[in-house]
């Protein structure tokens, strides 16, 4: 039932985002961001994918366009010139759900796992590609309207060669079973409920040990190691585990 449900939400949400032609019924991005060349390189590039765009050079111009109108989604800087972006999001998740895509600076690694934790949805780091933002942007839609916070919740879950059958414990890759110790299982079920998402290691380490875990990233190096031995085809070059530096992981499904 409850998927059924969620199923009818997903299907409402595709004809709301994609159907209907209406200037009203596309989604609004709002990017708070204080480089002028960035907000409009930011803001074509969006137009051109029919999002409408409102734009915001401070962090308090962006506190007021969201409460006005609440945006969609947020692309948001973590340099502002009157605050802290982690002010923003702390500020925004008070009273929304809404997606949120931090930009940061190069060796900002420790400001962006505190916006992840802080609840933002996704990072890029500047300079970055405009076809890598509109996919997060993507999976940050596709999670929000499954109506859970966590994405994927499909009794099987496939991406290449590597199959996951959620309701009965089973994996395999290549077609070959493969066994997994209870918490390597509990931590692909996570990276598989996230996909697309970049995951802090205080998330996973959280999700996985539950709330007396220990704060040591270590744990979680050695068990995504072991999993990426079971679950890659080329365990050192791996496709579907994919390493977010000084940050966490993220499972990509294609
Ligand atoms: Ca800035």
């Amino acid at each position: 039932m409850v998927r059924l449900l969620s199923r009818i939400m997903n299907d409402r949400n595709l004809y709301q985002n994609e159907e209907i032609p209406m200037e009203k019924a596309k989604p609004t991005v709002l990017i708070i961001e204080d480089e002028k060349p960035i907000r409009r390189f930011l803001h074509a590039s969006l137009r051109n994918m029919d999002y409408r765009v409102v734009e915001a050079e401070t962090g308090a111009e962006g506190k007021a366009k969201a409460s006005c109108e609440p945006p969609d989604l947020v692309i948001l800087d973590l340099g502002l010139p009157d605050m802290d972006g982690m002010e923003i999001i702390e500020w925004i998740r008070e009273w929304s759900r809404v997606p949120i895509i931090i930009l940061s600076a190069r060796g900002q690694e420790k400001d962006k796992v505190a916006a992840l934790d802080a609840g933002a949805d996704d990072y890029l780091t500047k300079p970055f590609a405009v076809g890598e933002l509109l996919a997060r942007m993507r999976v940050a839609f596709r999670n929000r309207a499954s109506g859970t916070a966590q994405g994927n919740t499909e009794p099987v879950f496939q991406a290449g060669d590597l199959v996951v059958d959620v309701v009965n414990r089973r994996v395999t890759l290549a077609d070959k079973e493969v066994h997994l110790t209870p918490i390597e299982y509990r931590l692909l079920v996570v990276f598989i409920r996230n996909v697309g998402k970049v995951l802090t290691h205080n998330f996973l380490l959280k999700e996985v040990w539950g709330p007396s875990y220990i704060e040591d990233p270590r744990y979680i190096r050695v068990y995504v190691a072991n999993l990426r031995q079971k679950i890659e085809v080329e365990p050192s070059r791996p496709i579907h585990l994919i390493t977010e530096q000084g940050v966490g992981y993220r499972f990509v499904q294609e």
